[in-house]
């Protein structure tokens, strides 16, 4: 890094420290970045700032919003009742790509992982048995089908099961270790008709 002057260098450090951003990448933006409009420059970093500083979690759905409750549990049209359960804010967005599932969500913000120590604690879990106290009809189950989404949607069933609410889970027309948000939407819809109670 010390051919470039400091300033240079600490940027292409900063890049690199993102996720998938390697070495080359990093150095490719830093460049892209230093050549950019003062004015375009300014712009980004803004946007950056205002995202990181209104970006909240909305209190109802746990997912990143800057508007709470987010635009999706304050929705009259939504069915509150049916409750679809995914690991992060990216694998909702798949969902809603959709445009046909008309239920709510609960987002955990993770998937329990002896391996990585993740436990129950450390997601959004509590906050998911506290909505259940509201009038829920069913529990969608769709964290992904890696080992760490398998544990997690065993360990909310037999938690949840003696509520009483049905437990359901998407069926595996998803790829085992699939990451939800990677997967078409015609695959998305499938599943989530094929799904099966718990
Ligand atoms: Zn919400």
């Amino acid at each position: 890094m010390e051919y470039y002057s400091s300033q240079i260098s600490k940027l292409i450090e900063q890049l690199s420290r993102l996720p998938g951003i390697g070495a080359k990448s990093a150095q490719r933006l830093a460049f892209h970045l230093i050549n950019m409009p003062l004015c375009q420059v300014e712009e980004l970093s803004s946007t950056i700032l205002e995202a990181k500083k209104n970006v909240r979690y909305c209190s109802e759905c746990c997912t990143l919003t800057d508007s709470d409750p987010c635009p999706i549990c304050s929705n009259p049209k939504r069915d509150h009742s049916v409750i679809m359960v995914v690991e992060n804010t990216r694998d909702l967005a798949a969902y809603e790509k959709t445009g046909k599932y008309e239920g709510v969500y609960h987002v955990l913000h993770g998937a329990i992982s002896p391996l990585l120590g993740i436990g129950p604690g450390d997601i959004r879990l509590k906050e998911l048995i506290q909505r259940l106290q509201k009038d829920v009809r069913e529990l969608i189950i769709a964290t992904n089908s890696s080992l760490e989404g398998e544990t997690t949607a065993m360990y909310i069933s037999k938690l949840v099961k003696p509520t009483g609410v049905k437990v359901t889970r998407i069926a595996s027309g998803v790829p085992v270790g699939g990451d939800l948000e990677y997967i078409d939407e015609v695959t998305l819809l499938r599943a989530l008709e094929g799904r099966t109670e718990l």
